[in-house]
């Protein structure tokens, strides 16, 4: 049975930059590709990024009890798929990209899961990175800047919280975490 590695951090800290760099580093890691309702972002593909499914097709998951954990964030549903999750474990170490809710979700299920929050260097530059990202419109902002502020508060909840500062800086400090986290 492969470990779980759950990252949280506010939309728009780095989480897909630095995650990117991880996986560049240790291939034989694997990502829980999620389910969401949220139309996908230039460059994101499905089933790579995420599962993108319209919210009857994520009702239907629910009621068939197709989750691992689910939560809404910013008027999208998001979702870990049950058994994809299970089939990856059986290969070896899984991370997942999620908000706080699911994570203690997963925590409830998963006992063992290593919790990670990546902070943002300030609330200036979280804002500076989502606004210059260029993919989300300005309402979407206002309520992710509003919903990074409770995200934030849950950290301390985390076992670890590692500052996206420099991208190559933050990635190695979740490969030491990994590498350094005993089976
Ligand atoms: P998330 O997955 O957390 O929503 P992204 O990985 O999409 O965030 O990053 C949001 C924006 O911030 C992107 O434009 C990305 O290039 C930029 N970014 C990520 N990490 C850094 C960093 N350490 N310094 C400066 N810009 C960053
Ligand atoms: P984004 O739309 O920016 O990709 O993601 C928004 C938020 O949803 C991020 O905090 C991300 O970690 C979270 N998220 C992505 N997939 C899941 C999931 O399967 N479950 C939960 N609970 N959150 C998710």
């Amino acid at each position: 049975m492969g470990r779980l590695f759950v990252i949280s951090g506010a939309s728009g800290v780095g989480k897909s930059t630095v995650l990117k760099k991880v996986f560049s580093e240790r291939e034989d890691l694997q990502f829980s590709v999620s389910a969401t309702t949220r139309s996908p972002r230039p460059g994101e593909e499905e089933g790579v990024h995420y599962f993108f499914v319209s919210k009857e097709t994520f009702e239907k998951m629910l009621a068939d009890d197709a989750f691992v954990e689910h939560s809404a964030h910013a008027a999208n549903y998001y979702g870990t798929p049950k058994a994809q999750l299970e089939e990856k474990l059986k290969k070896g170490d899984v991370i997942l990209d999620i908000e706080p809710n699911g994570a203690f979700q997963v925590q409830k299920v998963r006992s063992d899961a290593i919790l990670i929050f990546i902070m943002p260097p300030s609330m200036e530059e979280l804002s500076r990175r989502l606004n210059g990202r260029g993919d989300t419109p300005p309402e979407q902002i206002e309520i992710r800047m509003k919903r990074a502020d409770w995200e934030i508060s849950q950290s301390p909840r985390y076992h670890y919280i590692v500052i996206n500062d420099q991208v190559d800086t933050c990635a190695q400090k979740i490969l030491d975490i990994i590498a350094n986290t005993a089976d």
